[in-house]
């Protein structure tokens, strides 16, 4: 029997704020209530979180949310606590008298949402605690970690069909991601044992989101330029190296900005209080690696930047993706040239042939994305089986045709050849 919508409707006004579903996400939700294995694929920014954090207000027992990040986790547990949903972190950050609390709550059925690192998932005694636990469902979030296709593969994710299998009883699952590649969406659905499962899949058009590549050249003023066009509004500027993030970082800061650095070098408290910072005001521009950013929520990121060139569409797709999630402006600028792609294609030399040509592969598509004069959206959409019947008009291709592009000299030869 379908929960009324009215119910559905007045605990999102209540709980979290929202006049009205986004998309598919009632249809999710109403899907997840009925007690069926759930897939869902949108693009990030879509409103995947509340699909699973809805029912499991709704849902009598504990809602699991295996999440591969920390930061990730502790960011949706500060959100939840503040809506006033008791949502609590299983991970390893815990004293051990926090871990007891935990589950003494979650035994008592007082915990709405528990969210669980998939590390802390395979050890015995979390496993031995959540078969004493009535849990409503399972949400998978960030499922593509299950691929090896994927671009975040975490092995600990291919435990945790056998681990749920363990928990006793037949808990429905639900996997979310915004990975676009029907590949990585076969491997979900293979490993999760969900032939079963409902797929909810929305476009990936992110309409507001002006897509806008140029050439390397005078980067450093380029950039600072941009961002002092953008000043007092959050952005995100991605780089390959820590040490360039660094610099990057003090750059901006001496030019007035308020930007900090993010990357896994620096130690954990500093990382956490750069994030804290970037989501809270307190800094208005965070340079990272791409250790930066999986499932971070901060709405109103207006400008996404890739100083250097990213590794693949789907991880340019992805980071681009964290513009403009609250609807309104997102800029996304890259920056290009082909010594770029050289230096990313040398990382993967000492790896194993697969995955080197594979690897040469993603850099090949990047190289002809970045070199291309079609329309950027069209490209990006058609990387992920989408067609587009008209050029989008928001995007630097289509607002300023050139002949061919302008970075480089030596195009794209080297990986061609
Ligand atoms: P995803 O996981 O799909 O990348 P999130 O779940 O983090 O996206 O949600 C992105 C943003 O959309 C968040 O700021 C969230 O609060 C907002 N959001 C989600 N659902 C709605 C809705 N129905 N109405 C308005 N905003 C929403
Ligand atoms: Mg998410």
């Amino acid at each position: 029997p379908l929960a009324p919508t009215a119910h559905l409707k007045t605990k999102l006004k209540e709980v979290f704020g929202f006049g009205q579903f986004r998309g598919t996400q009632e249809a999710v939700i109403q899907n997840i209530l009925a007690g069926h294995n759930t897939f869902v694929i949108m693009p990030t920014g879509a409103g995947k979180s509340l699909c699973y954090q809805l029912p499991a207000l709704v849902l009598p027992g504990t809602a699991i949310v295996i999440s591969p990040l920390i930061a990730l986790m502790k960011n949706q547990v500060d959100q939840l606590s503040a809506f006033g949903v008791n949502a609590q972190v299983y991970n390893s950050t815990l004293t051990k008298t926090e871990m007891n609390r935990v589950k003494k709550d979650v035994i008592a059925g007082e915990v709405r949402l528990l969210y669980v690192a998939p590390e802390s998932l395979t050890k015995e005694d979390t496993i031995a605690f959540l078969q004493k636990a009535n849990i409503s469902f399972v949400a998978i979030d960030e499922a593509h970690c299950i691929s090896e296709w994927g671009h975040d593969f975490r092995p600990e994710y291919r435990k945790i069909r056998g681990i749920i299998d363990n928990l006793g009883g037949k808990i429905p699952l639900i996997a979310l991601t915004a990975t676009a590649t029907p590949k990585v969406q076969l491997d979900i659905q293979k490993n999760l044992h969900m032939d079963d499962a409902s797929v909810f899949k929305t476009s990936f058009n992110r309409t507001n989101l002006y897509y806008e590549v140029r050439a390397k050249r005078n980067t450093k003023k380029q950039l600072i330029q941009y961002v002092q066009s953008h000043k007092g509004k959050a952005g995100i500027i991605y780089c390959l190296s820590r040490k360039k993030v660094e610099e990057v970082a003090e750059l901006l800061r001496v030019n007035d900005v308020r930007a900090l650095p993010y990357h896994a070098g620096l130690d954990p408290h500093t990382r956490m209080n750069n994030q804290d910072a970037f989501l809270s005001e307190d800094c208005d521009v965070i340079v990272a690696t791409i250790a930066f950013g999986m499932g971070i929520d901060k709405p109103d990121v207006r400008f996404v930047i890739h100083y250097d060139a990213p590794k693949s569409i789907e991880g340019y797709y992805q980071e681009t993706g964290r513009g403009g999630r609250d609807g309104l402006e997102g800029n996304c600028l890259m920056f290009y040239s082909y010594d770029d792609i050289l230096k990313l294609e040398k990382f993967s030399k000492d790896k194993p042939v697969t995955e080197r040509d594979n690897a040469r592969q993603l850099l090949l598509e990047m190289t002809n994305y970045s070199e291309s004069s079609v329309c950027r959206r069209r490209q990006l959409l058609h990387y992920f089986g989408e067609h587009l019947d008209t050029d989008c008009g928001f995007c630097d291709n289509c607002r300023h045709p050139k002949e061919k592009f302008d970075g480089t000299e030596h195009v794209g030869l080297a990986l061609r050849a």
